[in-house]
């Protein structure tokens, strides 16, 4: 039973999906006019180990994520640099898929943009209008917030506290302070044809959209970082309540924060690092791990230290797996010890209660480095066996595959084999001299033992 934090009952709950042995997920992504920072890439990597772990469990998963691709900030970012918003936004999904996959992301099933949706969202929009939930004033198209008994219920607030700490608001076009923009009137920037006049849509309405062109109904899992919590996906929700009669998902799911030098890691304050820099500097393997290592809803306080940490985490798994590759690849022959892989199932299991109990990947890492202690064990004892060996390679590769980490090893040619053998026979005839230096001709080698 995989169980998980629902934020929008703020409980944990039994995970049952609308179609049996299949999940469908959608996570917000990126607003396109920059690449993405350590921040963002939290819920990227998080997201992606989830549906790896449904996938693990059997399950058919569905996991779609946006671009934003029209933004104010992505028509700022094209009038500073003299191009098109379409080259901006262009530009950046390519940059920020490059680094989805340099993340070592499955690729997902689709990633919806605004401007290629851009006839249903005005049409959506058109629609809310002729069920009263939404208002034109002046080209403008604003959602009525009175119009939903249930409105702020994602992030717990009332209307009444939500109308006291609205700030005052210049905008008097607006019924309600809170009433927010679906539709916004323009001069300047790109702009589409609508009903209601030349404009852009705004950004609630267009994730709700896109869900619903391409799931046509309720999902699962709608995720995303816990900033968006309110008022992104409770005003997506609004919209969904006066239109579907429904809360999009069943299931809410927020990441925590990154933060930096104790200060939120954003753009607009420049307190960040960007994941492409960072990738430069470490593995994958180091980047995922920095960030599964902390439950996903805990804040994750990012300093230097955690690489330092998570690099000797990864050489510590990568060194066993190697080991234990190297010692399958040169043992031909097999011994008949009877078999006792029954710590191999203790340890999958304990990993996939972890995993099950909210995602807990810090657990899972732990379970991971059980294996690996097991392994080293095995690799001692000549007495385990092969079959026993081989299961436990097969784990520690199937584990590691849910945190999205992979170990490289390539196999030994005949003639590496026949060196490395050499060297164990020469240094269990204790004949040193010449083991160190078919030592010295295997690190020659780049072999890696
Ligand atoms: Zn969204």
């Amino acid at each position: 039973m995989i169980k998980l934090y629902n934020s929008l009952t703020n409980k944990i709950e039994e995970f049952k999906p609308i179609k049996e042995n299949e999940v469908s997920m959608y996570v917000c992504g990126p607003t396109v006019y920059s690449n993405i920072h350590i921040g963002n890439s939290r819920p990227v990597v998080f997201f992606d180990t989830v549906a790896r772990f449904f996938e693990y469990m059997g399950y058919k998963v569905t996991y779609v994520s946006n671009f934003t691709d029209i933004d104010d900030k992505i028509i700022k970012r094209a009038k500073e640099e003299g191009i098109t918003e379409k080259e901006v936004s262009e530009k950046y999904i390519a940059s920020i898929s490059a680094t989805y996959r340099r993340l070592n992301c499955l690729p997902h099933y689709k990633n919806p943009k605004v401007t290629e949706t851009m006839d249903q969202i005005i049409d959506f929009i058109d629609d809310l209008v002729k069920k009263g939930g939404a208002y034109i004033v002046d080209n403008d198209v604003y959602f009525d917030v009175s119009k939903i008994s249930e409105y702020g219920v994602l992030s717990g607030q009332t209307v009444e506290n939500l109308i006291n700490g609205a700030r005052i608001d210049t905008n008097d076009k607006k019924k309600n302070p809170i009433d927010f923009t679906l539709w916004k009137e323009t001069e300047e920037g790109i702009k589409w044809d609508s009903p209601f006049g030349k404009g852009r849509p705004g950004w609630h309405t267009e994730c709700v959209v896109m869900i619903h062109s391409i799931f046509k109904g309720m999902i699962d899992i709608h995720g995303g970082g816990l900033d968006l919590k309110f008022p992104h996906h409770d005003n997506e929700i609004a919209q969904s309540l006066c239109m579907y009669n429904n809360k999009i998902a069943n299931y809410w799911m927020h990441n925590g924060r990154i933060d930096m030098g104790g200060e939120k890691m954003s753009k607009s304050t420049g307190n960040l690092i960007w994941a492409n820099d960072l990738l430069d500097r470490i593995s994958y393997q180091v980047f995922r791990l920095i960030i599964l290592n902390v439950p996903y809803r805990q804040p994750l306080n990012y300093k230097e230290e955690l690489i330092a940490q998570a690099t000797n985490d990864f050489e510590k798994i990568r060194r066993a797996y190697v080991s234990l590759y190297r010692d399958l690849e040169l043992n031909y022959e097999i011994k008949k010890v009877e078999i006792k892989a029954s710590d191999l199932v203790n340890i999958k299991n304990e990993f996939i209660e972890a995993m099950s109990n909210d995602f807990n990947t810090a657990n899972a890492i732990t379970s991971i480095f059980n294996l690996v202690k097991l392994i080293n064990n095995y690799i001692r004892n000549k007495e385990t066996s092969y079959e026993v060996k081989e299961e436990a390679l097969e784990l520690l590769k199937e584990l590691l595959w849910v945190l999205g980490i992979e170990v490289e090893v390539s196999p030994l040619t005949k003639e590496e084999k026949e060196l490395v053998i050499k060297w164990a026979d020469a240094r269990g005839n204790k004949d040193f001299e010449l083991a160190d230096s078919l030592r010295k001709e295997i690190t020659e080698r780049n072999i890696v033992l």
